[in-house]
Parts: C-alpha cells; structure tokens; sequence
C-alpha cells in the first residue's frame, strides 16, 4: 500500500485528529476532531499538506493520475453520508473546495463554494428544493468564485475591479437595487450568463460543465494560491516555513442562503481584542459564506449583549435594533442556545479561546471551522489567567501559552482604536519599535532638545540616527528614518528606550536645509503633526491621539508566575537613571550594562569628552578628565539609587574616540576657542582619529590601555559615587567591566590600573566598598581562552551585538546592504543579530561558560546583547546555565517569561 494521501470524516467519525495539524492543516485537522467529539459537521476529506509539495514537485497532470482513485473513493464517502451524487441532475451533491495550512493564514489562499453546477444541475436543485432564487443564488456564487480563483479572472492589481463585481453593480443599477439579496431569480439567471461570457471572452474557453472537471480545477487552484503574493508576504511575516504546503478539504456544502430559517456566522468563545469571557461574534440570515466578513450587508451580533453594546457604539436606536438588526439570541433562539452550548464544548476541549464558522441550513445548525483564535496582547494575557483561575489551565500550562514577545504591546502607549481609523497613512517602513507616537516633526537633535523644553512633543524625523542625534531620541515621542534597517542605529536605540520608532521609510525625501520632508508629492514642514504606528510602520498624517497602557492585575500576576518558575534572572541595560526606574518597574534585578559613553552627549558633558580626546598629552586629558568626573560620578548615584541594592555593571569606555569628536568646522571652532588652540590644530587631531575600520580599531580596552588614566578616572567615579551613597545607607554593589578583551593581559593590566585607583580612592576617604572585576566577552578570542581569562576576570559577560559581528565578520551596519538576499535565499534564516545564533555564537558562549567555570566554579556569567531581550535566545541562555540575562527596560517582562518558560520546558 501506498502513502496515504486522503483522510475522510463524517457521520462522528474521522481517519484524522486534531494532533495532526502538519499533515492535514489546521482546519482539516480540527474538521476531523470535530467529528470525533460530537460537533456536526458536513461530511467530505482532506488532501495532506504532503501532496501540496508532491504538486510543486512533479506538476498537476502527475499529482491527478495519482489522486484520482482516493479522491473519487472519498466522493464516493460524502455522497453515501449525504444521499445525493456528484455531478447528478436528478439529486446533486454540491461541494465546498478548502486551503488549510497548519498555521492559520486567514483569507490568504482561496476557496471555492458550490462546486458541482451547471445548467442542468441547477434546474435539478431548484426542483428538488423548491427554493429557484437559492439554486441560481448558489450557481452565480460559484460561477463567479471559480471565475476568479481557478480561471484566472480575479485581478491582480488591487485598484482594477472584479469583472464579476462590476457585472452585478451593472445589473444592480439597471434595477435601482442596492443589496446583493435584493436581485430576483431572473436577475440572478442574467448574472450566470454574463459571467460565463465574461469568462468566455478572457479565457477563450466555456466554462466546465463537468463535476469532476470542475473539482480537480479547483484542487489545483487551491495549491497554486499556496504560491500567490498574498500568502508569500503573509508567510514571510509570521515565519511560516514555504515547505509546510497547504491541505485542501473537500466537503459537502451546507446552505446559508436557503431562506430566513438560514443562516452564516462567525464566533468567538472570548472576545479576541480584550479577552473578556464574552461569547460573540457575527451572523447573517439567508447568506452564505463569506457574506458576513466581506462587508455587502451589516452582520447581525449572535449574543443580544453584544447587539446591545453594538447599537450604542453604532447609534442604532432599540426599535430599530431589535426590529431591523435582532440578535441571533433574539431571532433564533432556539439554534442560538445550540451554538452557545457548542462552542462551551469546543472551547472546553480545546482548552483555549476558540474561533469558529457556522452554517445554519432550514434550522439545522453545523461547525464548519474551528481554530484557537488570534488574539491582541492584552487578550491573550487576560485570557491565559482567566483560564487558570476558571482550573481549565494550570500555572505552567498558563505560562506557556502566552507568546513573551506579544507583551511587548501591552508596554508601550497605544493609539486610540477608533482614532486610528479615521487617520491617514501617508507612508510605511519598518516597524522598528512598536508603539504609538504622536507630535510635531523636527529635524535635528538641538531642535528637539529645545522645542522639548518648550513642552513641545515631537517626532525626529531623519535620514538615519548616529549617536550624536541620541540627546534629540531621547526627548522625541517618536523616531522616524527615511533610511536603515531593523538593526540600524536608530531602532536599536529606540526599542533600548522602549520608543516608538519607524526606520527605513524609502518614500521619505528629507531637505534639511528647508527643513521639509516630502512624502509622495505632500510636503510638510518643521512642526507639522505627524503620528506613527511603531506596531505596524504606518505613518500618519495629523494628530492621532494615544494613551498610556494600563497594566492590568492580570499582566502583574502572570509575571509573578514567571519569577517562581524561572531559574535565570532578568537585568536591564539602562544607562539612565530613568531607564533603571522603568526597568525595576518590569521586574529587572539589577542592571547587566550601563554603558558610559552615552553618558557624555549632553550638552557640557560633550565638551568636556572632547577637550579630554583632543588633548595635546596626559596633561590635558587628565585636566580635561577631572571636569568630566564629577558628572559621570552624579550619573552613577543617580543610576545606583534607582537600583536600590541591586547589582550595577558599568562598562569602561568602549567606542572609538572618534565618535565622540565634531566633524562640522562649527564644532571644531567651538571647540579651538574653547580650548585656546589653532582650528587647524583640531581638524589635525580630529582626522588623526579616522580609522578604516573603527569598529576593529582603537576602541575597548585598547583604549583603557593606551589611555590608563580614562579607565582610573572611570573608576574613581564608580567607586566615589558608591562610597557616597553608602555614607546615606543605600547598599551598593558595583562590578566593573572591562570591554572587548582577547588577550588576558589586556584584562590583567586594566584590572591592574582599577585595583590600584580604588586602593587610593579608599585610602583618601577611608572607607571602602566590595566590587568585582570583570570582562565582558565580545571578540571569539576570549571565548576560546576563557579559562585563561577567568583566573583574573571576577565575571563574564556576553556582549553578543559584537560577539555575532565578530564570529561572522559581518559587519552590523553594513548588513544591510546582503542580508535581505540572505533572508530571501534562506542562506540565513534570521538575521543573527536579532536571534541568537546557537550553532556558533552560541557554542562560544557555551564554551565560555564551561571554560571560565572550570577554572572559577562560582563564575558569574550573563548576556547583555540585542539578544538578551528575544525569547528563544533567553532560553538558550537558560539552557547554557548562565546565571542572568540583560535588556533593554522594556524587553525585561518579555525576558522573565522566556527564562520562566525556558525552566518549564525543561521539566
Ligand atoms: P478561509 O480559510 O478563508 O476562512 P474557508 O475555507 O473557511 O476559507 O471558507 C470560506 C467561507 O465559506 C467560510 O465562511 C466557510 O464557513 C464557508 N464554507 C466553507 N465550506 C463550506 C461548506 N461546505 N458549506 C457551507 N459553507 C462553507
Ligand atoms: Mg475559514
């Protein structure tokens, strides 16, 4: 015997299951499991998912002659359970032909309803039903559903319309009718004719009149929309694997449209944008389909809560609610107590917020799909608990079925719902931190920092960010770049600060010598409102309002079920004191990076950083270095006290110098009159500090080497400013981390300059606080000689932004220009800087860790790159043993799930 090729179900019984969702798809899947547990559903079966790779193997012709016999043994099946023939004139079996991948891809592929008409055919079930207006309703549906999905009708431009819809607008108008169900048998036969001239005309061909022809048509046509735009796009979106194919489910046809005991809906067990533990959803009478999603009449609400609350949202005042739009409860309420009963039943066995399609025929009521239903961040957090609390769930069931990078939306502030729809897109990028944002544009970082001070809120809007721009994000509700990817400078910084941020908008034409930004033709000027959709990368015209999210009890509990599962701990990378607040606020327990260099761009602080870089000799620099002391040591109290006793690991300086310096002659004269030298003088030094390749130059602890007295300053300020708030009772625990090590001695000596600043610092104030010493590992050489390293380095820290740059040698802002091609070739699968490679950044870590605790069994070891924030990274790091991870403040509940559903998938 052959692979089996076709599962078949009906009458309560299936050859499939619900656990088989990669062969069958989801939705034949859950037909079968349907079956199996008492739900009605019309009988047919599923084609699997490995005939839709068969197909794009050896072509339709191949894959027909193989079917053939399954597929017509399986009519054979339905025609028995349904007492009617395929393709008969007398007693017709009508059938629906169904996509169904194994992740939902709602709308994406194609179905075809009503297969099996022709003229005969529907003569045969107008007399066998009594009901003409049914029977040439059905046949012009199908008619034009196979027009457009299997011959080919369906436009591909979204602006050109359906020759189909344009057909019935013609007919419509000549009758002075609106609604679809106001066209009358007559006008229904017209519609079948023009439709199959339309076809005849494009095609060439007449329309099949045969079943079977018809049926393999419409199979086919369901494997090649598995292969359209739409899906493609939607795939890449949600990652869903080109390879997984789609199932096709041929089923019999239940009628919707069979007069006003029928009737379509859809449902849903809780309400999927709050997740409430509401039953809701949609119906329509006499209407088949998709009638109720594709907006042609008003659908009616099943529950009549749910009218009540539509009607005053609607301004449907409650005569007419209940006479012209009645609740199915109202209406029906005898197949609505059926429907609720039923889907109590789904929700109850699937265990999970069901989403379902149902068909009523002349007061019989059947299942027709069955999914657990997409939900908003919100929802799902509110639903996971709620299931917990009603017992359906346990805590580490609830747990796993929150997905941790969906919470992002609940931290961020939203947009109003009904205030996004009435606004205008102008233009789309990258949805490079999610958000909402709302404020008048600016082009450059002083600007904002002034207008800011003016109370002004603001959108920076420029070609791409460098870090100088960092004090102008900083103070900006939103960032937006016409340039850069999801890695570029100005997404990395914004999702650091938690900021709505849309990059690589390409429509964007940036003048910012007049200080204008035209978008496709409009031009707007500095100070114009603009909002921006960081969720979705839309941008909008005008003021669109947003509110702050509200953290519901249920998002506190969840995260106090995390930390009693969790084994990893969750630090921030904050280099603020606002940013610590907002991470302890999520739950992070001490601070993994503080990086100081962000610390010197505002306003003196810069100036001071420059004079130390231009200096002439050590003179200088400490002369310039003693300014910048007392700034990075208030910088430091304030980041401490924040953390309230929580552990803070400051980096040393680590970019190169040249970051730092002006690059415009402004710059560089403020700075020659500052400083009393020639402007020539500092064009010198500036250019002396161009490197090639900076970010394998002068920079880390190269820096702290060639320049020890940067690194004692450093030292003084982290210690001086522990030993301060020690004196007001808030404990400290400060680690010192030196960057970018590859050779131990490079550590030994700047552990060296440390030790013996702190030795002095102590000895003047007498007093002394416990530190610790450590590297963060960032180049493959330390990685590979950590147990060298670690019998001087008192902690490791994984900085795995650099780590990936380096142990690919891709290069973080160049990627761009090869990884789209990358991605699109599945050379790589996701770009690394955003997941962690485990095959060999990972094995490095692993390394590491095993190498460093092999000399040091007690090694404190934890992650504070890009990936310390994205969940399956988190989990590798849990899986490694590392003993914390390290994000950005508005990562840390994403990272505390990941870590506590890392612990529970480890059992
Ligand atoms: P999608 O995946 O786009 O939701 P479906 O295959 O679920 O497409 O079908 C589209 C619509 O047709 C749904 O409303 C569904 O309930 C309805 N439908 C599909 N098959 C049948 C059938 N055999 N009888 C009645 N309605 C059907
Ligand atoms: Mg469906």
């Amino acid at each position: 015997m052959g692979k089996k090729r076709v599962y078949t179900f009906g009458n309560g019984q299936a050859e499939g299951r619900a656990d088989m969702k990669n062969l069958l798809g989801g939705k034949g899947a859950n037909l079968a499991e349907m079956n199996l547990i008492g739900v009605p559903v019309p009988p047919g079966f599923t084609i699997t998912t490995e005939v839709c790779s068969e197909y794009y193997e050896i072509g339709q012709d191949k894959i027909v002659a193989i079917l053939k016999e399954d597929v017509e043994k399986a009519i054979k099946h339905i025609e028995t359970l349904m007492n009617s023939k395929f393709g008969d004139v007398a007693n017709p079996l009508l059938v629906s032909v169904r996509s169904g991948a194994r992740a939902s891809m709602p709308g994406m592929m194609d179905t075809i309803l009503n297969l099996g008409l022709n003229d005969e055919v529907v003569e045969g079930l107008t007399r066998k039903t009594g009901n003409a207006r049914f029977a040439w309703d059905s046949y012009r549906r199908f008619v034009q559903m196979y027009g457009d999905v299997v011959l080919g009708l369906k436009p591909t431009n979204k602006d050109d319309i359906d020759p189909f819809e344009a057909i019935i607008e013609e007919v419509k108008h000549v009758k002075g009718v609106k609604l679809d169900n106001e066209l009358e048998v007559a006008d229904l036969k017209e519609l079948v004719v023009k439709f199959k001239a339309a076809v005849k005309k494009q095609t060439g061909k007449d329309f099949p009149t045969n079943a079977y022809e018809q049926l393999w048509g419409a199979i086919c046509a369901v494997f090649n929309s598995w292969m359209n735009e739409r899906a493609i796009l939607y795939r890449k979106m949600e990652g869903i694997s080109a390879e997984w194919g789609t199932a096709v489910t041929v089923q019999a046809m239940v009628f919707g449209n069979m007069g006003e005991t029928s009737a379509t809906g859809v449902c849903f067990s809780r309400d999927a944008a709050t997740g409430e533990d509401l039953f809701n959803g949609e119906y329509l009478i006499n209407a088949q389909g998709e009638d109720v999603v594709a907006g042609i009449r008003t659908p009616q609400q099943i529950t009549k809560i749910g009218s009540l609350r539509w009607a005053a949202l609607a301004g449907v005042s409650e005569a007419d609610r209940a006479s012209k739009y009645p609740s199915m409860e109202e209406a029906l309420p005898d197949i609505y107590k059926e429907l609720d009963a039923l889907q109590t039943k789904l929700e109850n066995h699937y265990r999970d917020m069901q989403d379902m399609e149902f068909t009523v025929q002349e007061g019989k009521l059947w299942f027709l799909q069955t999914r657990n239903g997409k939900r908003t961040g919100a929802a799902m957090v509110k639903i996971a608990m709620d299931l917990l609390r009603q017992g359906i769930l346990n805590e580490k069931e609830a747990l796993l079925r929150v997905e941790p990078n969906k919470l992002d939306e609940l931290l961020h502030p939203v947009f109003d719902k009904d205030a996004l729809k009435k606004g205008k897109v102008l233009t789309r990028g990258l949805p490079a931190s999610p958000g909402a944002a709302c404020g008048q544009i600016v082009f450059f970082a002083d600007d904002a920092a002034k207008w800011y001070a003016d109370k002004k809120k603001v959108i920076m809007v420029r070609i791409e960010t460098s870090p100088e721009d960092l004090a102008g994000m900083q103070v900006a509700e939103g960032i937006l770049t016409a340039r850069g990817g999801m890695t570029s400078h100005a997404a990395v910084v914004a999702r650091g600060m938690g900021k709505c941020c849309i990059s690589g908008a390409g429509a964007l034409n940036i003048d910012y010598k007049n200080k204008t930004v035209e978008i496709d033709g409009i031009v707007l000027q500095e100070g114009d409102f603009i909002s921006l959709n960081g969720t979705t990368g839309e941008v909008y015209a005008g003021k669109v309002e947003t509110k702050a999210p509200e953290l519901s009890g249920d998002f506190a509990e969840l995260m106090g079920l995390a930390d009693k599962y969790t084994k990893l701990t969750v630090r921030t990378n904050a280099d603020t004191p606002h940013d610590a607040e907002v991470a302890r606020r999520f739950g992070a327990v001490g601070i993994g990076l503080c990086r100081t260099e962000h610390m010197f761009f505002e306003g003196e602080k810069i100036k001071a950083m420059r004079e130390m870089i231009l200096a002439q000799d050590v003179e200088g620099r400490r002369k310039a270095l003693a300014k910048i002391l007392p700034y990075q040591q208030a910088d430091f109290k304030g980041i401490y006290r924040a953390m309230d006793g929580f552990p803070v690991t400051v980096r040393l300086l680590d970019p190169p110098l040249h970051e730092f310096v002006p690059h415009d002659e402004k710059g560089q004269q403020e700075m020659a009159e500052a400083m009393g030298v020639s402007l020539q003088y500092i064009q010198q030094r500036v250019n002396a500090l161009h490197e090639q390749n900076p970010m394998l130059g002068h920079r880390g602890s190269r820096l702290g080497n060639t320049y020890p007295e940067i690194t004692a300053m450093q030292t003084r300020a982290i210690l001086g400013a522990a030993l301060e708030l020690k004196k007001e009772g808030v404990a400290v625990y400060p680690e010192i981390m030196v960057p970018l090590t590859g050779i131990l001695y490079e550590f030994k000596e700047q552990e060296k300059i440390i030790r013996e600043e702190a030795a002095k610092l102590f000895a003047e104030m007498k007093d002394s606080i416990d530190f610790k010493v450590g590297t963060m590992i960032q180049i493959p050489r330390a990685a590979l000689t950590a147990d060298r390293i670690a019998t001087s380095a008192e902690f490791f820290s994984f900085g795995t932004n650099d780590l990936t740059q380096m142990t690919f040698g891709y290069s973080r802002d160049d990627i761009a220009s090869f990884l789209p091609v990358y991605l699109e070739k599945k050379i790589l699968k996701v770009d690394p800087f955003q997941v962690l490679d485990q095959n060999g950044v990972g094995k490095l870590i692993r390394m590491a860790t095993e190498g460093g605790r092999s000399i040091r069994p007690d090694l404190k070891c934890g992650i504070c790159g890009e990936h310390g924030g994205e969940p399956s990274s988190v989990k590798f790091c849990h899986k490694v043993g590392l003993n914390y991870v390290s994000c950005s403040p508005f990562r840390v509940p994403i990272a505390r799930l990941a870590a506590a559903q890392a612990a529970i998938e480890e059992g």
